[in-house]
């Protein structure tokens, strides 16, 4: 498919990821979202998302962003990105319904094919790899590449995850020479944490709890926890990234509460487990090293309804 030929065939462009944006949703909405600005001026482009907290405020046009759906209005072309369930594409779920023409792109292995058209490349790093393969190089500016490094960056871990390929760091290289500030992009959006995040991580940390002979390690963050620690959710990212990282363990999991007896559950594994598989069963989906659902139940229940689906999933994986 030519993205490009979609996007000259019509006049009005609505862009939105999913809900609880990460950097890789949020990179590539707003990458797409510069792109659309700057080389179709004439064009009706809009970009939806949650806010995704102060870390990306340094993304071209992100308080352009709107964060609510609208029920009115039906735009010629919806451009889903990074979204690989229809329940996960918040607030603009109404948009995406109403919408003349759907294309979806996005990285994920669970993606069904939810649009009308779909680019869903499984092994590619993030969905900015993605959607920078369907962009015309030479139209893409020093801020549209900025939010496209942001969606490698976050998705890829800085390039340490197994999906980084040659053609990831090729993509890199081509974006670092349109002048991007690479090193704040890393340091400040990836990296630094807040205090109060730290403390978080911390206590995450002194609380998990190791099974299965090591190879699991899981952590629970109640809505109570992120109170004391003046925390929301937007700031427990890398927590599981560190869980995962203990010698020994090959199953991370992460879980916070989302509203009473409902959590948020983050899977990651280090080698061999395929989490998307763990968390398709509860209704989840993502990657084969990472991966996601939500679950309800006291945390007791959360943890051993999971530890049983891990269990059989190291049963049928030979190390
Ligand atoms: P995280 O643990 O960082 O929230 O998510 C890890 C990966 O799994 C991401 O690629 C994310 O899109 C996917 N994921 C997380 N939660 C869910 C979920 O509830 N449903 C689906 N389909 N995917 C999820
Ligand atoms: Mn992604």
């Amino acid at each position: 498919m030519k993205l490009s030929e979609r996007i000259e065939s019509v006049n009005s462009i609505a862009i939105a990821g999913h809900t609880r944006p990460d950097g890789d949703c949020v990179g590539s909405c707003m990458g797409l979202y510069n792109y659309l600005k700057e080389n179709y001026p004439t064009k009706d482009v809009v970009v939806y998302l949650e806010d995704a907290g102060n870390g990306f405020a340094y993304i071209n046009r992100i308080d352009e962003a709107i964060d609510k759906d609208d029920d009115e209005k039906q735009v010629d072309l919806f451009i889903l990105l990074d979204t690989s369930d229809l329940s996960r594409i918040g607030v603009a779920n109404k948009l995406f319904a109403n919408a003349k023409t759907t294309i979806c792109i996005d990285h994920h292995i669970s993606n069904p094919g939810l649009a009308m058209e779909n680019i869903i490349v499984p092994n590619a790093s993030s969905t900015a790899e993605v959607l920078f393969d369907l962009l015309d190089e030479d139209k893409i500016s020093k801020e549209t590449a900025e939010a496209i490094y942001t969606g490698i960056i976050h998705d890829s871990g800085v390039f340490k995850y197994a999906s980084t390929s040659e053609h990831t760091m090729n993509i890199a290289g081509k974006l670092m020479s349109k002048g991007i500030d690479f090193q704040t992009i890393i340091d400040d959006g990836f990296y630094a944490k807040t205090y109060a995040q730290n403390q978080i991580l911390g206590s995450a940390l002194l609380e998990s709890v190791r099974f299965f002979d090591g190879k699991c390690i899981f952590s629970v963050v109640t809505e109570r926890e992120m109170e004391f620690f003046g925390v929301t959710n937007k700031d427990l990212g890398g927590i599981v990234e560190q869980m995962r990282l203990t010698e020994g363990v090959e199953c991370a999991i992460f879980l916070y509460e989302i509203e009473p007896l409902t959590y948020k559950v983050s899977l990651r594994s280090k080698k061999y487990l395929d989490v998307n598989k763990v968390a398709g069963y509860f209704g989840g989906g993502g990657h084969v090293r990472a991966a996601g659902c939500i679950c309800k139940g006291t945390t007791h229940d959360v943890i051993n309804n999971l530890a049983e689906r891990i269990e059989l999933e190291f049963k049928c994986t030979t190390e």
